[in-house]
């Protein structure tokens, strides 16, 4: 029997034989799986709002989806009801050289938005490992970071506007193309990073930058922990603040090696790739300071790229860091803890410590500028003994977060993974404000049910 939107829609934008469901059902996230009843494939915003409105005058649950490549859980389907992928709405609307902005369909892809900004001699900065694959409103709704976040910000930084359908099934714009806007109450801010709870969006308007003349990327290997990380307080201290200062443990460095043959040693305690852009004779000062830097404070070696095919060929260390550690075994599980940038030496060897202690496998790489870390659990999820001291590990992970100041989640967002998690880090008041927050956008609660609370 056919599903009731197939008569309210185009041909062939609804599935509902069970081997087409199947991909819907997971995202990135290991162990979460899902069954929607339908999938829905709108084309355009009318069909978008056909499709809501439907699921708010019978009921129905409605998860939207971009790529799926998020890693908390966030567009798997728990409740029976519609999963809403937007990956055919896909298009770069316009790129305003004038206003130096880019309007997008939710469903285009990261690296799409940034090509098309290149082609115009422009920069979409946010950069997230994903950006290959994830789309623009998933970006969005999570809120995303990547390996540019120090100098450049996040998703957040550069969302000037957006084109939100809201439960009911109604259109709104929130904010302008104008730099500065101030009218009401900052809805568009509430909706970047609400992981589809609050409203559906279907298009952006994004913020670019002129691109950076050069660029210098370096390497530096460390014989411990301590001095790599004093090295990122060192070159923030000195006023530098690279494009992008990322770690990998000696796990992480062991795995890569392995897998992309990069030719480093794998005898060393951790690892930095720091790169700086803009004004050539900035780049040349800043990446001569850096050097320095790590030199002083003990650095084995450091590696300066001579140019940009080498800078590419030193910055795959870090890129293919989740795919070499993903090779080790079946199940990957990949964290997203933030603490002050203060404390990640601390956090690191508490990550190795916790390690030991549960006898699980965890290499550590990720963003030390922005004190954002991936612990990265390597298990299998079928030994159901070794699963029991994986979850403990990651509530030891969590709450020693915590306990430095830090986050459950600087990037991946909480979706259903760290959902347990989450009144512990904002307490009864903040947790009861999302829940009234939840109810005066979606009464019903058919958006994205059960993620986040
Ligand atoms: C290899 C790998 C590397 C990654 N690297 C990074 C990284 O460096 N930084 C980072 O931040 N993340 C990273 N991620 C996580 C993930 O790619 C991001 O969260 C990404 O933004 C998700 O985009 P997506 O289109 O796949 O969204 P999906 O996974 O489809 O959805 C994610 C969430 O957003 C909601 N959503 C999606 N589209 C919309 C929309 N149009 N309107 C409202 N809600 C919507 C969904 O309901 C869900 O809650 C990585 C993931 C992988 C697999």
């Amino acid at each position: 029997m056919s599903h009731p939107l197939a008569t309210l829609l185009p041909a062939g934008r609804v599935l509902t034989a069970p081997i087409d469901l199947a991909p819907y059902g997971v995202d990135g996230t290991p162990t979460l799986r899902g069954t929607a009843a339908a999938v829905v494939l709108p084309e355009s915003v009318d069909e978008v709002r056909t499709v809501v409105r439907w699921c708010q005058e019978t009921g129905t649950p409605v998860v939207t989806r971009g790529s799926g490549t998020g890693l908390s859980g966030g567009a798997v389907p728990v409740a029976a009801g519609l999963v809403l992928c937007l990956a055919r709405m896909d298009r770069i609307l316009a790129v305003d050289t004038a206003n130096l902005t880019l309007r997008a369909e939710a469903g285009a892809i990261t690296q799409q938005v940034a090509d098309a900004a290149a082609a115009a001699g422009l920069f979409y900065p946010p950069d997230p490992g994903s950006m290959k694959i994830s789309t623009i409103g998933g970006n969005i709704a999570e809120n995303s970071g990547g390996l540019r976040g120090l100098k450049y910000g996040v998703t957040r930084d550069y969302v000037m506007a957006l084109q939100v359908v809201w439960a009911d099934g109604e259109l709104a714009e929130l904010g302008t193309a104008c730099v500065k806007d101030v009218a009401g109450f900052g809805l568009k801010d509430l909706l970047i990073g609400s992981e589809g709870c609050l409203g559906i969006v279907t298009a952006a308007t994004l913020k670019l930058l002129p691109q950076p003349a050069a660029r210098r990327t370096l390497l530096a290997l460390f014989d411990g922990m301590d001095a790599a990380a004093e090295t990122v307080s060192a070159i923030i201290a000195a006023k530098i603040i690279p494009c992008t200062l990322e770690f990998l443990d000696r796990t992480t460095l062991g795995c890569v090696e392995a897998y992309a043959r990069i030719g480093l040693p794998t005898d060393v305690e951790a690892v930095l790739l720091m790169e700086t852009d803009g004004h050539p004779a900035a780049v040349a000062d800043e990446a001569a300071a850096m050097e320095r830097i790590a030199r002083a404070q003990g650095a084995r070696a450091v590696q300066v790229a001579a140019d940009a095919a080498e800078g590419i060929r030193l910055a795959t260390a870090r890129r293919a860091a989740f795919s070499a550690l993903a090779r080790l075994r079946p199940t990957t599980i990949l964290e997203d803890v933030t603490v002050p940038r203060s404390r990640l030496a601390e956090m690191v060897r508490a990550v190795q410590a916790i390690a030991v202690q549960h006898s699980v496998q965890i290499g550590t790489f990720g963003h030390f500028g922005d004190g954002n870390l991936h612990p990265t659990i390597l298990c299998d999820e079928r030994d159901t003994a070794e699963m029991r001291r994986v979850h403990a590990a990651m509530d030891a992970i969590f709450a020693a977060a915590l306990a430095l100041g830090g986050t459950i989640t600087g990037e991946h967002g909480v979706g259903l993974a760290k959902k347990p998690y989450l009144p512990q880090q904002l307490g009864p008041s903040a947790m009861a404000a999302l829940h009234r927050l939840k109810q005066a956008f979606d009464p019903k609660g058919i958006l994205n049910p059960g993620k986040v609370l």
